[in-house]
């Protein structure tokens, strides 16, 4: 039985039938006229294609698909025939004289065969879809693979009283594409069948996003063959709506069948099997148009003249002249903005001043300088200690007088100032103002008039 299926699709065009096919296309053709479903999508037209000029359809897998044009759909169904959901499917087709392709699987056409017939007589197209849906076609065996193909063809043909309404259309379970079984396929002059969208309706999701989903993809490819199972329930309740909107936004429905001897394929150029995305949501794919623009305002400004731009002294642009002659023709120019001026800064007068030190303080005593010799990288000063007024030594580097200073307190600076309160033992000029210590000079007027007082 598979040898004779298969022998069918594979022998010369001359034996092939005349049955079913043959009328498909006046079929399709009227059904855009939908008697008594008025809100009807119809069939646009059916499209008849060679399995063996191109054998692999679907751009979700293929560089080719099905040779439709701008807002065509092409419905197809898969893992069917399951008695109640799939007759609901059929019954939302036949409203809308809509024709399709289903892809049976093998077991569920042996456990249902009457819903095979009901297909055929409806006028759709019938594929496989393997004899028990393993999930393993990228993998298996490529025996194990090839007899998954043959009983599922079997099984759906059995179905049959007419195995020539069987078409050599086989979609790989779960689209789990292999190359050898796609080979085998091929040499059997079988088309396998992938698709351009999806709608996930085999995932638990409710109709409404499969709507959702079906119309967002489908807006965003603008055609394609749209892959649905006809086996679930939400496919069944989301279906109407789904063929309803298609048709609100303009999508015409295309039925595809398979070429015989009387049913030439239609005829096609290669690149009409090559996808081009027509729709403008698709951003990566084309680039937008743009739009045509009404303007309000269709006078137009003089062009500069070069000489405009000819300013010899290289103030080009910026030139007064230019203003004026843009102002003596009527051009409006934005009303000159001063540049900010920053405010007056009213400095304030140092009003506070210190008391001049007397001359008497920096009358350095002769006996004075040894105590003011200093090596070069540090220091040396007397430390006046006010509790036994006894001179002390004390030495700083440089860097770190800063720090010494807080450490130390009040006590330690003033040894900068005020070596001794002796008579006879005044600070030197050395001493008072180390040159080397900068942080000290501001103050020490200060302290030293301070001191004085004590
Ligand atoms: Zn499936």
């Amino acid at each position: 039985m598979i040898g004779s299926v298969v022998g069918f699709w594979t022998r010369s065009s001359t034996v092939l039938c005349l049955g079913l096919f043959s009328g498909l296309a006046a079929q399709s053709a009227l059904a855009a006229d939908c008697p008594g479903h008025p809100d009807a999508i119809g069939t646009e037209r059916t499209i008849v294609v060679d399995p063996r000029e191109h054998p692999r359809l679907g751009t979700m897998q293929y560089p080719e698909t099905l040779p439709l044009r701008d807002h065509e759909v092409v419905l197809t169904f898969d893992d069917g025939p399951l008695p109640r959901n799939s007759d609901q499917v059929l019954k939302t087709l036949a409203d809308n004289c809509a024709k399709a392709t289903f892809f049976l699987i093998g077991e569920q056409a042996r456990a249902n065969p009457e819903g095979v017939r009901k297909l055929v007589a409806a006028g759709h197209t019938i594929g496989t879809h393997s004899q028990t849906h393993p999930l393993t076609f990228h993998k298996m065996p490529i025996e194990q693979a090839q007899k998954q193909i043959d009983d599922g063809i079997a099984s759906a043909t059995a179905a049959l009283s007419d195995p020539t309404a069987l078409a050599p259309f086989f979609r790989i379970p779960g689209l789990l594409r292999a190359e050898r079984v796609e080979e085998y396929l091929a040499g059997q002059g079988i088309q396998v069948w992938s698709a351009d969208f999806l709608a996930d309706d085999w995932h638990r999701i409710s109709s409404s996003r499969v709507y959702d989903l079906a119309i967002k993809r489908l807006e965003a490819r603008g055609k394609g063959i749209l892959l649905l199972h006809d086996i679930q329930a939400r496919t069944a309740a989301a279906l109407p709506k789904i063929l309803h909107e298609m048709k609100a936004r303009g999508y015409k429905i295309v039925h595809v069948v398979p070429a015989t001897l009387q049913q030439p394929a239609t005829p096609t150029d290669p690149q009409d099997w090559q996808f081009n995305p027509t729709s403008e949501t698709v951003p990566i794919a084309r680039w937008p148009k743009v739009p045509d623009f009404a303007y309000a305002e269709t006078e137009t400004l003089a062009a500069p003249a070069l000489s405009d731009f000819n300013s010899p002294d290289g103030n080009l642009l910026l030139s007064p002249e230019l203003f004026a002659r843009a102002r003596g023709r009527g051009v409006p120019l934005p009303p000159e903005q001063p540049w900010p001026r920053l405010p007056e800064m009213q400095v304030q007068a140092a009003s506070i001043t210190l008391p001049v030190p007397a001359e008497s303080l920096f009358t350095v005593p002769q006996d004075a300088h040894a105590a003011f010799r200093t090596r070069p990288t540090r220091v040396v000063t007397a430390v006046a200690d006010t509790d036994d007024d006894k001179p002390r030594r004390a030495s700083r580097d440089h860097r770190s007088s800063r720090h010494a200073d807080r450490g130390r307190g009040a006590r330690a600076r003033l040894a900068h100032a005020v070596p001794s309160r002796r008579p006879g033992h005044a600070a030197s000029p050395g001493a008072a103002r180390p040159a080397t210590h900068a942080a000290a000079a501001p103050r020490r007027p200060v302290r030293v008039a301070a001191l004085k007082k004590r």
